[in-house]
């Protein structure tokens, strides 16, 4: 997962861009809101951050400009505190939630999940995927309950995978996605950490589908029956 954060104090925009890493996120960082525009305009993000008071562009204007060409990435504004007319507007301009400043960045990284997990229509953050289970609160899987050991790449890998589980998922989406801007992509190519992440999960939960991708799904079981469909 792929996130953008938009905030023109570098400090408080590093501390969370950090915590967002650590917690399993690629991300990239704009300082003000034309280059935030730009960034949420040409790269898909999974979630935005979005400061509201911004050189430049402020964050109402930023947002309401995605929204009206059809940019539906969640977004969740900062606003100041006492500003409930920046939270209204922040609505009405089509924020999916909002922070006041100042947050506890354990609040942040708990609403940032939440609006990856409804956007992907996932009620839970576990995910499960036959014997796998990922928990993004602790960006932990584990497979028929032993943990397994990914590196933050596979993590970031099998964290999108599931959350797009039974859907055809292509190269360029998953280049997409998992790398922040400055990643160096040629040298590590997605094909590498899908044979990586096969090697830990077994052959058959990532499957190549030829010319469009990769698709994810459960494991046949051996012996299991198709379930008879109701009526
Ligand atoms: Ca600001």
């Amino acid at each position: 997962m792929r996130l953008l954060v938009v905030e023109d104090n570098k400090d408080l925009a590093r501390q969370v861009a950090e915590a967002l890493k650590t917690a399993g996120y690629a991300v990239d960082v704009a300082h003000d809101g034309e280059d935030g525009h730009f960034l949420g305009d040409s790269e898909p993000y999974d979630a935005i951050i979005l400061d509201i008071g911004l050189p430049v562009l402020d964050g109402i204007t930023v947002l309401s400009r995605w929204r009206k060409a059809g940019r539906m990435t969640p977004v969740l504004i900062l606003t100041a505190r006492d500003r409930w007319s920046e939270k209204v507007a922040g609505f009405d301009a089509g924020a999916d939630d909002y922070l006041t400043k100042p947050f506890v960045i354990e609040e942040l990284l708990a609403r940032v999940r939440a609006l990856l997990r409804r956007a992907a229509g996932n009620a839970s953050n576990e995910l499960t995927c036959g014997p796998l289970s990922l928990d993004v609160r602790g960006a932990r899987a584990t497979i028929d309950g032993a943990p397994l050991k990914l590196t933050a790449l596979e993590y970031r890998l099998l964290a999108y995978l599931m959350h797009h589980q039974g859907k055809v998922v292509s190269r360029t989406e998953l280049t997409e996605h998992l790398y922040d801007q400055d990643f160096d992509r040629d040298s590590n190519t997605i094909e590498v950490f899908v044979g990586r992440l096969r090697k830990k999960l077994g052959q058959d939960m990532i499957e190549t589908v030829r010319g469009l991708g990769y698709r994810f799904s459960p494991p046949p079981r051996s012996g299991a029956t198709e379930p008879t469909p109701h009526a």
